[in-house]
């Protein structure tokens, strides 16, 4: 599943790639995935593309018609969707969700495997109106997300600290593989619940979101372009290496769970 990093690099990419270009020709053709109907999605043709930015789990293209129609494509990619930049003459694969031909030859497609992603367009003064829009918190690298603002927030979070980090009503943008980073860098167990955190505890776990998630974005700079549809997670240290030697102390790191696994480390990040 794309992740706050993922899509920050995704976006950064779009912005260089297809900003200012038109859309010559707008469908979907798996359209399920699109909130939207065929009419409202083939009145994209025409639009200028404005620069792409990321917002929780959220992609965020906006669209500006001629006609003075301002809107977004706010797309959540859950586990598999991916966009294309591919040439305008390739093949259109199964399980595409929406197909944007360029001015430039290019196509900016959208692709789900899982067919999970949720694609929705909507006027650009209107994006309360998504599902869980409006009370998302503040995404996860927000400068105005300060180490009070955090312990301030994280005190109306009861319960475990994964699901917490996950939770996009408390922050935006982690999922299911930098949540486990997280905590293991923080050296705080998947588990443990946010009331048994001293004020040294959050202070870290506020620190090690901020370092890993940038971390992550630096290095996924160097990797992703030119393939924004590629996902790369050998740079992640723990998550789904269970087995695997703890990189800080050695031990074997423990993984729980199926395809929504926790990984960590039972020394470096102590039940309690
Ligand atoms: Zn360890």
């Amino acid at each position: 599943m794309p992740e706050l990093p993922d899509l920050t690099v995704v976006a950064e990419e779009l912005v260089r790639r297809v900003t200012n270009h038109i859309v010559l020709e707008a469908a979907a053709p798996a359209p399920i995935l699109v909130r939207a109907t065929p009419d409202e999605v083939a009145a994209l043709g025409g639009s200028t593309i404005g620069e792409t930015r990321r917002r929780g789990k959220f992609l965020l293209i906006p669209f500006e018609h001629p006609d003075g129609q301002h809107r977004i494509l706010a797309a959540n990619a859950m586990l598999a969707g991916r966009f294309w930049l591919v040439s305008s003459g390739e093949r259109v694969r199964a399980r595409t969700g929406l197909r944007l031909r360029l001015n430039d030859g290019q196509d900016l497609r959208y692709v789900d495997r899982e067919m999970l992603g949720k694609l929705y367009l909507v006027p650009d003064d209107r994006l309360d109106d998504i599902p869980g829009w409006a009370d998302m918190g503040p995404d996860a690298d927000d400068p105005e997300l300060t180490l009070d603002r955090f312990r301030e927030r994280i005190r109306r979070h009861p319960g475990e600290l994964k699901p917490l980090l996950r939770n996009p009503r408390f922050v935006a943008g982690i999922g299911n593989a930098y949540s486990d980073e997280i905590l293991w860098d923080a050296g705080l167990a998947p588990f443990r619940r946010r009331s048994s955190l001293t004020p040294d505890d959050i202070a870290r776990l506020h620190h090690s979101m901020r370092t890993v998630l940038s971390a992550a974005v630096e290095q996924l700079r160097e990797l992703v372009p030119p393939d924004i549809q590629t996902q790369h997670r050998e740079i992640l240290k723990v998550h789904l290496r269970g087995g695997e030697p703890c990189p800080r102390c050695g031990r074997e790191l423990r993984q729980i769970g199926g395809r929504e696994a926790t990984t960590f480390c039972r020394s470096c990040q102590p039940p309690l």
